[in-house]
C-alpha cells in the first residue's frame, strides 16, 4: 500500500465477565497504544476504536454464578475495564459497547445483508441438548474433551488449551456446564456460515498475500487451520442473550457472539464518527485506510479467517492490513488466570502503585510477548523501574533540569562554541524518531521501548562523561554548551517517550514548559527545540525507585493466591472403611464452651483452653493458634470427644479433643452448633 490516507485500528473487545489484568494490557491494549499514539504525533489520521462484548454464553454463566441479572453484570464489568483503560491512558478515540442499540442495528443489517445474498447456509441438525435445564448446549454451556489436543476441559467453540475452534458436537464425552448432565441431541435449525467457500480467497489473500509482512505465529497457526481445511460454521445459537437473529425462523435464537463481536468495531466507528463529524464509511470501505487489529493468540481464527470471510462476503468492506497478534504472558510462572485469580488487576496495581502506570506500561512493553510466550515477574518489574526508568531515563533528566535552575535560575543558557562531542550527539539525537517509528511501524514495540531508553542513556552517559558539576568551577563557558545541549536532549525524550509513557511525557513537558508544540518531526527536522532564553520550570521526580520490600509484599499476595488455589482444588479423602452403629456410640462428643484460653509457651500452634463440656470444665490442648488468638476464642462454642483418652501435649494434659475442619484459605474452622445448645448436650 502506498502512504495510507488514515488508519484504523482496532483492540480486541474484552469479555464482561471480569476486571482486565495484565496480560490483557501486554497483549493488546499498550502495543495498541503505542502503535495509535505514534501515528498521531506524526500527524496521521488516526480512529484507534474498541468497546466492551456483552454477549455470549459467558456473560449469562457469570450471572448465574453470581446469582444477578447479565444487565447487572455487564454493566458492573463494563464500567470497571473501561475505568481501568482511562486510568492507564489507553487514548481509544471510542470505547463503545456491544449492549448498544447502534451495534444491534449495525449487527442485524450485516447478518441480513449476507442473509439476503444467500451467503449462509440453513441446516436443521442434531445439537447437544441437556433436558433438565431445558436448554441447547452451545460454546462455554458445554465442555469435553478436545478433539485435537485431547485438553480435557475444551470448550463448545474453542479450545483454551491448543486454540483450536471447533463445533460442540465435536467434543468427546461432552457434559453440560450448567448441570453436569451428559447432554443428549436434538433438532435445530441454524444458520452457517460456509468457510470451505471462502477458503481460495483466504489462500491467496493470507497464504500468498502476507507471507512476508505477517508475524510468523499468526501466520503458521492461519495457515496450519486453512491446510486442515475449512468446514461451515454456525453463525447463530439457540440462547436468549444476545443480538435476535432478524430474520423469518430466527425466534428464540441469537447471533453467535463471535459473529455479532468483530461487527462492534465496526458500531464502536459509527458512534465515534457521528459524534466528531467523521464519515465511517471511509474508515471501513476505502482502499487507502489501513486497519489494524490488535489481539491476543487466542482471536486468531476468528480475526483471521471469520471475519475476512464475513466482510468479503458482505462485500462492501476493506480486509486489514496487518493482525499483530502477541503470545501469551504468564504471571511468575504461571497461566494468567480470571477463574483462579491469578493475575495483577489493573485497579488493584493503581492502588499499591498509585500514579505509576507507565512503570507498568513501559515493563509490560520491554518484556511483551511478541514472538514467544513470556513471563512477567515482580523481580524483573523492580529491575526495569530501578535500573532503567530511575537510574537512566529518570536520573537524566533530573541532574539537567536541577543544574539548570541552580546555575541558570531555569533559563535555558547560550551556547558557546560546540565541541565534536556536542555535535556527535545532537546528530545523534535526531535519528531516533526514525529508528524507534521503524519499530514501531514494523510492530516490533519490545525493541522501540529499548531504543527509547538508548535516548535517555546517551544523555545520561553526555553528562557523566562531560560532568558539568565539575567543570563548572574551572570554565562556566564550557558548562554554558554543556546544559544548552543537555536540554536539547531533554526535549527530544519528552516527546519520543509519549507513545511509552504518556504520563511522564506530560510531566517532562510541563518541567520543560514546551507543552504540545513539539512534534515527532521536529526532533529530526529541527536544530533548536528548546532556544536559548527558554524559561523551564521546578523539576519533580519523574520516577521513584521501589524497595525490595514492596516486591516482596506483591510476591506474598501472589503465594497466598496459590495456597488458596491449592485448598480449593484439594483432592477430597476417600471415604474410610464402614463401621458399625456400635462403632460410632463408642464416641462421645458434646457440645462445649471455652472459657479460658492462652498460648502454649515455646510453640507455634497449640492453644491451652478450658473448656466447658457440661459434665465438667477440662484442659484441653488444641492445635488451633495459627487460626485464632487466645483472645477470640473465648465464648466460642465447640464440639468436643470428650472420651478420648487423655494425653500429655508439651506437658500439659489434654483432656478430649475439639473438632475442626479445614478451609479454603488453609486455616481452622470450629464444628459448631447453629444455634445455641446447652454445654453438655450429645452430638448424634
Ligand atoms: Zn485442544
Amino acid at each position: 500500500m502506498s502512504a495510507p490516507k488514515r488508519y484504523t485500528i482496532t483492540a480486541a473487545l474484552p469479555y464482561t465477565n471480569g476486571p482486565i489484568h495484565i496480560g490483557h494490557l501486554a497483549g493488546v491494549y499498550v502495543p495498541a497504544d503505542i502503535y495509535a499514539r505514534y501515528l498521531r504525533l506524526t500527524g496521521n489520521d488516526v480512529a484507534y476504536i474498541s468497546g466492551s462484548d456483552e454477549h455470549g454464553a459467558a456473560i449469562p454463566m457469570r450471572a448465574k454464578k453470581e446469582g444477578v441479572s447479565p444487565q447487572i453484570i455487564i454493566d458492573k464489568y463494563h464500567g470497571i475495564i473501561k475505568k481501568s483503560f482511562e486510568d492507564f491512558g489507553i487514548s481509544f478515540d471510542n470505547y463503545s459497547r456491544t449492549s448498544s442499540q447502534i451495534h444491534h442495528e449495525t449487527a442485524s443489517e450485516f447478518f441480513t445483508k449476507m442473509y439476503n445474498d444467500g451467503e449462509f447456509i440453513e441446516e436443521v441438525s442434531a445439537q447437544l441438548y441437556d433436558q433438565e435445564a431445558n436448554q441447547f448446549l452451545a460454546d462455554r454451556f458445554v465442555v469435553g474433551t478436545c478433539p485435537k489436543c485431547g485438553f480435557e476441559e475444551s470448550y463448545g467453540d474453542q479450545c483454551e488449551n491448543c486454540g483450536t475452534s471447533h463445533n460442540a458436537t465435536d467434543l468427546i464425552n461432552p457434559k453440560s456446564a450448567i448441570t453436569g448432565n451428559i447432554p443428549t441431541v436434538k433438532e435445530t435449525k441454524h444458520w452457517f456460515l460456509p468457510l470451505d467457500k471462502h477458503e481460495s480467497f483466504l489462500r491467496e489473500w493470507i497464504l500468498e498475500g502476507k507471507k512476508k509482512d505477517w508475524k510468523p505465529n499468526v501466520y503458521g497457526q492461519v495457515k496450519s487451520w486453512v491446510d486442515d481445511g475449512l468446514r461451515p460454521r454456525a453463525v447463530t445459537r439457540d440462547l436468549d442473550w444476545g443480538i435476535p437473529v432478524p430474520v423469518k425462523d430466527g425466534e428464540g435464537k441469537v447471533l453467535y457472539v463471535w459473529f455479532d463481536a468483530p461487527i462492534g468495531y465496526i458500531s464502536s466507528t459509527k458512534e465515534w464518527a457521528a459524534r466528531e463529524g467523521k464519515k465511517w464509511e471511509d474508515y471501513w470501505k476505502k482502499d487507502d485506510t489501513k486497519m489494524v487489529h490488535f489481539i491476543g493468540k487466542d482471536n486468531i481464527v476468528f480475526h483471521c479467517i471469520i471475519f475476512p470471510a464475513m466482510l468479503k462476503a458482505h462485500g462492501d468492506y476493506i480486509l486489514p492490513d496487518n493482525v499483530p497478534a502477541n503470545e501469551f504472558l504468564n504471571l511468575e510462572g504461571n497461566k494468567l488466570s480470571t477463574s483462579k485469580n491469578w493475575a495483577v488487576w489493573l485497579h488493584e496495581y493503581l492502588e499499591e502503585f498509585p500514579n505509576q502506570q507507565d512503570v507498568l506500561r513501559y515493563a509490560l512493553t520491554a518484556n511483551a510477548p511478541e514472538s514467544k510466550d513470556n513471563d512477567f515477574t515482580w523481580k524483573d518489574f523492580q529491575a526495569k523501574n530501578n535500573n532503567e526508568l530511575v537510574a537512566i531515563f529518570g536520573n537524566f533528566i533530573n541532574r539537567v533540569v536541577v543544574l539548570t535552575n541552580k546555575y541558570y535560575d531555569g533559563i535555558v543558557p547560550t551556547p558557546n562554541e560546540f565541541k565534536e562531542v556536542d555535535e556527535d550527539v545532537l546528530a545523534a539525537v535526531k535519528e531516533f524518531p526514525n529508528i524507534i517509528g521503524k519499530s514501531i511501524e514494523r510492530y516490533r514495540f519490545r525493541e522501540a521501548s529499548q531504543e527509547l531508553i538508548n535516548l535517555a542513556r546517551l544523555g545520561n552517559k553526555y553528562l557523566a562523561d562531560e560532568e558539568p558539576w565539575k567543570v563548572i568551577k574551572l570554565d562556566t563557558e564550557r558548562v554554558q554548551t554543556i546544559m544548552y545541549v543537555a536540554l536539547q536532549i531533554s526535549a527530544a525524550l519528552a516527546v519520543v517517550s509519549e507513545p511509552f509513557l504518556p504520563f511522564t511525557s506530560g510531566k517532562l513537558k510541563g518541567i520543560l514548559n514546551v507543552d504540545d508544540n513539539l512534534s515527532w518531526e521536529d526532533i529530526t527536522a529541527k536544530d533548536i527545540l528548546l532556544s536559548k532564553a527558554h524559561q523551564i520550570n521546578k523539576g519533580e521526580l519523574l520516577f521513584s525507585k521501589i524497595e525490595d520490600k514492596t516486591i516482596e509484599a506483591q510476591v506474598e499476595k501472589l503465594q497466598a493466591t496459590k495456597l488458596v488455589n491449592e485448598q480449593a482444588n484439594k483432592v477430597v479423602e476417600a471415604q474410610k472403611e464402614t463401621i458399625d452403629f456400635e462403632d460410632f456410640t463408642k464416641l462421645d462428643i458434646r457440645i462445649g464452651t471455652i472459657l479460658e484460653a492462652e498460648k502454649v509457651a515455646k510453640t507455634k500452634k497449640l492453644l491451652k483452653l478450658k473448656v466447658d463440656v457440661g459434665i465438667d470444665t477440662r484442659t484441653i490442648v488444641s492445635g488451633i493458634a495459627e487460626s485464632f488468638s487466645p483472645e477470640e476464642v473465648i465464648g466460642q462454642q465447640v464440639s468436643v470427644l470428650v472420651n478420648l483418652a487423655p494425653r500429655k501435649i508439651r506437658g500439659v494434659e489434654s483432656q478430649g479433643m475439639i473438632l475442626m475442619a479445614d478451609t479454603t484459605d488453609g486455616k481452622l474452622a470450629f464444628i459448631e452448633p447453629t444455634k445455641k445448645v446447652k454445654n453438655g448436650q450429645q452430638a448424634s
